[in-house]
């Protein structure tokens, strides 16, 4: 009984973990393009701003 408790919180841990896995190397990626939430022409990296309105580009 105790035996398939921690066998189910172990699975349910390392699910969370795998899902969390991925999701982080997809932020991870360099390669990223942030765009402007008014001008989605303007297209830049992270911390950019849109030289037309000045807002922060936002992740795709
Ligand atoms: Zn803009």
């Amino acid at each position: 009984m105790r035996l398939l408790t921690t066998l189910l919180i172990a699975t349910a841990f390392s699910a969370t973990f795998a899902s969390c896995g991925s999701q982080k190397s997809g932020a991870g990626s360099a390669d990223a393009t942030y765009a402007c939430p008014m001008h989605p022409e303007v297209t830049g990296k992270q911390g950019d701003k849109c030289p037309k309105c000045g807002m922060a580009l936002t992740r795709k």
